[in-house]
């Protein structure tokens, strides 16, 4: 299964940047007619090539047509859409008072392009991951350089051969390739650094960034965990858990990683998560058009050691030719067991009994900051506190991995899991400097109450 990598050819990085960044220079990419004519290109993009776009996910991770639209397509649209017709009002000047000591004046905050961006993009949602932190660059105003990732090839392919044909394609320009062009792209003065993906190559970014002192946005991952405490509709507990959990065969950063159950709710869970996966996946899930498969050989190896980390509950099976693994439950997971040590980025769901909600917390906190989690509880004061209690980018009760979806709700992480956040509002304003803006008439000079010679009468002010 080794594909052929597209790469831009090294020497060439430099030149490309510097042309975007003249682009920027240049002074076209502030208005916002230009912003909108982008939205919309992006929109186009997405609306007219989506057949292209479904196969490339196809050819990439196995995806169904109606699951990349779903999950990916439809995202960047609803996006681009919503940044077209709310741009204007995001971009408002925004007043402050001055205070009585140095009236007349005004002050107000502005947003203004941060300048050259550079965005860099994990294979999971290839297509999604770059294309909506692209909405929010362009969106404020910004030359950009996207890297797709090299273990999406197919896509990453698609997207440089389609972006500049629906862009300003001297003011966004894509560099494809894997390390090696990435480390080139790091060589480079940034203006913003927007990276998706794992934190060992977090600390690459956040390294490099430094020397420039560029600031970064971190969209990381880690073990998201659900809390479930069998009261409520554990069926429908468990079709939910099973479509977040098993959508892009479990390779998605908010996926439910594991399952923080009470020991009374785990015997019904169990039967009800095997009923769940039958019922979305069919009775040989590993056949079916819905489900997705592992990225490459390594990830499918990776994965494969882990299914012996508890009792097998459901699935267990794999297949290496088709890099296929079965939607997988184990059960009695030790939290010592490697299973539970890494982000587990795949379709394995441990269950870890607990004794209540109070220990739920404990666990959670005692581990890095989730970028998601989940509670699945009809009682308002255990939902309250998880809500007090723990930290993470994003706490779901009753549902998970659609909270991506509302794109008026700032998605990233904290600690571990990320710094920043984008989407809708939040993702222009992660690509835009607020600039403090004050004002003040000469005449009358009412700041002389300050000047020196001074006297005590001033320290009343
Ligand atoms: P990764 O860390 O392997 O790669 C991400 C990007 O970094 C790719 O574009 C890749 O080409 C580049 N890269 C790889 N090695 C590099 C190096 N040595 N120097 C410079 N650049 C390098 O991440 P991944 O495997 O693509 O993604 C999986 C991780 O991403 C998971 O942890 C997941 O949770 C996280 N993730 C987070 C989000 C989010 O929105 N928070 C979304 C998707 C994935």
């Amino acid at each position: 299964m080794t594909e052929p990598r597209p790469a831009t050819a090294l020497d060439h990085i430099p030149t490309l940047v510097a042309q975007t960044r003249q682009s920027f220079v240049s002074g076209r990419t502030k208005p916002i007619s230009w912003r909108l004519a982008q939205l919309r290109g992006i929109e186009a993009l997405i609306v007219e090539r989506r057949r292209e776009l479904s196969v490339a996910l196809a050819a990439d991770l196995g995806k169904s047509e109606t699951e990349a639209y779903l999950t990916e397509l439809s995202i960047v649209r609803h996006e681009a859409q919503l940044a077209q017709r709310q741009l204007r009002r995001w971009l408002r000047p925004k007043p402050v008072g001055v205070g009585l000591a140095l009236t007349p004046a005004r002050a107000w905050t502005m947003l203004e392009p941060l300048g050259t961006v550079l965005i860099i993009g994990p294979w999971n949602y290839p297509v999604q991951l770059v294309l909506a932190p692209l909405v929010g660059a362009v969106a404020a105003g910004n030359a950009a350089v996207v890297k797709p990732s090299e273990l999406a090839p197919a896509t990453s392919a698609l997207l440089a051969k389609l972006l500049p044909n629906y862009l300003d394609a001297d003011a966004v320009t894509v560099v494809e390739g894997g390390a090696d062009e990435t480390q080139a792209l790091l060589a480079e003065r940034w203006d913003h650094i927007f990276y998706t993906g794992g934190s060992r190559v977090a600390r690459i970014i956040a390294r490099s960034a430094a020397e420039h002192l560029t600031p970064i946005t971190l969209e990381l991952g880690g073990k998201s965990p659900a809390f479930v405490d069998g009261s409520g509709d554990l069926d429908t507990v468990a079709r939910r858990l099973v479509w977040a959990k098993f959508t892009n065969a479990g390779q998605t950063c908010i996926a439910p990683d594991y399952v923080l159950a009470t020991k009374d709710a785990v015997p019904r869970l169990e039967r009800a998560l095997t009923a769940a996966i039958t019922e979305l996946y069919g009775p040989d899930p590993m056949r079916s058009p819905d489900f997705a498969r592992i990225v490459n050989r390594r990830h499918f190896d990776r994965l494969t050691a882990f299914l012996g980390g508890g009792r097998t509950v459901a699935g267990g099976t794999s297949d290496p030719d088709a890099l296929r693994i079965a939607p997988t439950v184990l059960g009695d997971v030790n939290p010592a067991s490697p299973v539970m040590a890494e982000e587990i980025f795949g379709p394995i769901l441990p269950i870890v009994p607990v004794a209540d909600a109070r220990e739920a917390i404990a666990f959670i906190n005692a581990r890095p900051k989730p970028l998601a989690l989940y509670t699945f509880t009809a009682h308002r004061r255990v939902e309250r506190a998880f809500e007090r209690g723990t930290s993470s980018g994003s706490l779901v009760h009753g549902f998970a991995i659609a909270q991506a979806s509302i794109a008026e709700l700032p998605f990233g992480g904290v600690g571990e899991s990320g710094m920043g956040a984008y989407h809708g509002e939040a993702s222009v304003r992660v690509f835009s400097h607020e600039k403090s803006v004050a004002t003040k008439p000469l005449r009358p000079d009412t700041l002389k109450v300050a000047y020196p010679p001074y006297s005590r009468a001033q320290q009343k002010l």
